[in-house]
């Protein structure tokens, strides 16, 4: 809101004589960020509580449906109870206190205004009193992190219903100050975040402020810091970045380390941090938006639209036939996967809706190559039973229910589902590590849940295939998962998709790594597939690579098919070399938002002479991988 503040700090560009941004420039930016859909909007400055038009912005931001609006302010102009009741009643509802200390002295003459300390301790009482929520920025460098328990211990003992302690780092590229010492972090900042913890009060790192996990030698202790927007408003300065990051499971979250870290501690972790350690801190630091619905692609509100996707195609006869139905029965999950797409907060179609779509089904009189029941977790929908008892009598090769298989823990309900007509079940597990499955669907146990429900399925002869979805926390360890597989779930065919970014928040949440970097591990555990006798499928599709990744040789690709490049529009993208590339038409190229992200240079066309692939029989996805090496 403009570059004038009512404080002088020596470490800050801001003063008294800025000018104030005008009027319609603020609204003009307030629109902007309504446009990129942000759930909240934070007003700084210099200090925005001495711009005169700062309720009327409030409340212009909440008019135009920014569902929490804060400020960043020192938070002199608080101890006015007036000022507090206007900001209230605009609309205001979160406050973060740019700086505070322990040491008042210090920080009266830092500010260069009289009392400034005890007028800022009043103005966070206020702000509290007020119900706002309220955050306190440190400004962390080595001096002042000499004394952080004080200033920790200030806050939490001076102040009841403190959110979070942020951590500022600063210190870096100025010839006066330095910043904080790694060792010394390492030390006192775990014994802080239990104090803060005990108290009710987060304490994190300023994201993307320049200390990266990798600079500890423990990162572990240190996860609940780290803290990592997934939006595209939230900006990520350039800081440096290693070879050894390009490995790293959070290459593709983390901005790297300020310069001054650069030489200190990287060779702890050369290769980046560890697959369990960055799984646990994207699962604790991403932040995703809070409000149910927002920015997702399923929604309530898309939910009827949504229940039924029925996909045809032609025989070699003419005959038009089912390819697949695609019946979502809930969007409610028991895991909250770090990729999923589903808004698993939203309860999905009615019963009504439910009924509506079998009956479509059921009317269609065509052959029926396989019926999903999908979620969210349809385990979860109490009258599924019922749902697959009327879907008994239609024409269907398989029924297939998609499932995390945490309740099919329970044998009596496996023995139900087969008892209802359930042939198959695609379940999901992503990681043979119980630590990193865990992490990533967001639910603890439900590993193990999920590997009972596979055997509870299999005794009870329903058909098992897993759904492995390939993503940050896993690709590394693809071959090692295709030896569980084989060692322990009986050789279970594996549907390899990638983690698709449908929306920018997933793009930018963490999950999605780097096309290049997943081709090694991929090729490796395709190869153990076809040596090991476990049938596999999925990445041909939109859901899956674009083919040149794991490279040309047709035996990764057991499942291709022609694609109707026309259906591709807007969704997923080739680029130039694509035309000349030999798997163009049985390609589906990458997703749009990974090259907004990344660009496309990671596509590499091929040549092969007089390729012609044989498309297999795909009419029941059980039959095709039952005769998977007969074939
Ligand atoms: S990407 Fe990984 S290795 Fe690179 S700076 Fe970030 S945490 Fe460290
Ligand atoms: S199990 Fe499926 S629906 Fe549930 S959170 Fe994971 S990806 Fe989403
Ligand atoms: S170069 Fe293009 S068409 Fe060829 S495999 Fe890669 S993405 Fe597909």
């Amino acid at each position: 809101m403009g570059g004038a503040c009512n404080m002088q700090c020596e470490y800050c560009g801001h003063n008294e004589r800025a000018r104030a941004e005008p009027l319609e420039r603020i609204i003009a930016n307030i629109d902007d960020a309504a446009r990129l859909r942000a759930p909240s909007l934070v007003f700084t400055g210099g200090e925005p509580t001495i711009h005169k038009a700062l309720p009327a912005c409030i409340r212009a931001a909440r008019d135009l449906g920014f569902s929490a609006v804060g400020i960043r302010t020192n938070g002199l102009m608080f101890v006015y109870p007036d000022f507090v009741n206007r900001l209230e009643t605009s609309g205001l509802s979160f406050i973060q206190i740019s700086n505070i200390s322990h040491a008042q002295t210090a920080f009266d003459a830092a500010a260069g205004v009289p009392r400034a300390h005890a007028l800022v301790v009043q103005g966070i009482e206020n702000a509290l009193g007020a119900g706002f929520d309220v955050s306190v920025a440190m400004r962390v460098t080595r001096s002042s992190f000499s004394h952080i328990e004080k200033d920790i211990e200030f806050v939490l003992s001076a102040f009841d219903g403190i959110r979070s302690i942020v951590l500022r780092m600063a210190g870096f590229q100025d010839a006066t100050l330095e910043p904080a010492p790694v060792q010394g972090m390492e030390e006192r900042l775990p014994g802080l975040m239990a104090a803060c913890h005990a108290r009710g009060v987060a304490l994190c790192f300023e994201p993307f402020a320049g200390v990266a996990p990798c600079l500890f030698r423990n990162p572990a202790d240190l996860l609940h810091l780290f803290r990592y927007p997934a939006a595209a408003y939230f900006p990520k300065p350039p800081l440096a970045k290693k070879p050894g990051c390009a490995d790293c499971p959070l290459d593709t979250l983390c901005n790297g380390v300020a310069g001054e870290y650069s030489h200190e501690a990287w060779p702890a972790h050369e290769g980046g941090v560890p697959q369990r350690v960055a799984a646990a801190i994207a699962r604790a630091g991403v932040l995703r938006k809070a409000a149910p619905g927002s920015g997702s692609a399923w929604t309530d509100h898309a939910a009827e639209g949504h229940a039924l996707t029925i996909s045809e195609r032609q025989t070699s006869s003419g005959e038009s036939e089912i390819n697949e139905c695609i019946l979502r029965t809930n969007y409610r999950c028991n895991e909250d996967c770090l990729f999923c797409f589903v808004d698993t907060h939203c309860a999905g179609p009615s019963d009504d809706v439910i009924e509506r779509s079998i009956e479509t089904i059921k009317q269609s009189g065509k052959k029926i190559s396989i019926i999903s029941i999908s979620g969210g977790e349809p385990t979860l929908n109490p009258r599924l039973e019922e749902f697959l008892d009327m879907l008994r009598d239609v024409n269907a090769a398989e029924v297939c229910l998609q499932t995390n298989a945490v309740l099919l823990s329970d044998p009596a309900m496996a023995a139900r589902m087969a008892a209802v007509g359930v042939d198959s079940a695609f379940v999901s597990l992503h990681s043979h590590d119980a630590v990193v499955s865990d992490l990533i669907t967001g639910r603890h146990g439900a590993f193990h849940k999920t590997i009972q429900g596979i055997e509870n399925l299999l005794a009870h002869g329903i058909f098992v295939y897993l759904s492995h979805v390939i993503n940050s926390f896993n690709y590394a360890t693809l071959p090692d998962f295709v030896d569980f597989v084989g060692a322990n779930l009986k050789a279970a065919p594996i549907v390899f998709s990638f983690a698709a970014p449908h929306t920018d928040e997933i793009m930018l949440g963490g999950a999605i790594p780097r096309l290049s970097r997943v081709r090694g591990p991929l090729k490796s555990a395709l190869d153990m597939c076809l040596d090991m006798k476990i049938p596999f499928s999925g990445l041909p599709g939109m859901c899956g690579l674009p083919l040149c990744i794991p490279g040309p040789n047709l035996r990764y690709f057991p499942d291709i098919h022609l694609v109707d490049q026309d259906s591709l529009q807007g969704v997923m993208h080739k680029n130039a070399g694509c035309s000349g590339c030999s798997l163009n038409r049985w390609c589906y190229g990458v997703r749009v938002l990974y090259v907004n992200k990344y660009g496309d240079a990671e596509l590499e066309p091929v040549r092969i002479s007089g390729l012609e692939p044989r498309p297999r029989d795909m009419h029941s996805r059980m039959d095709f991988f039952k005769s998977f090496f007969t074939q």
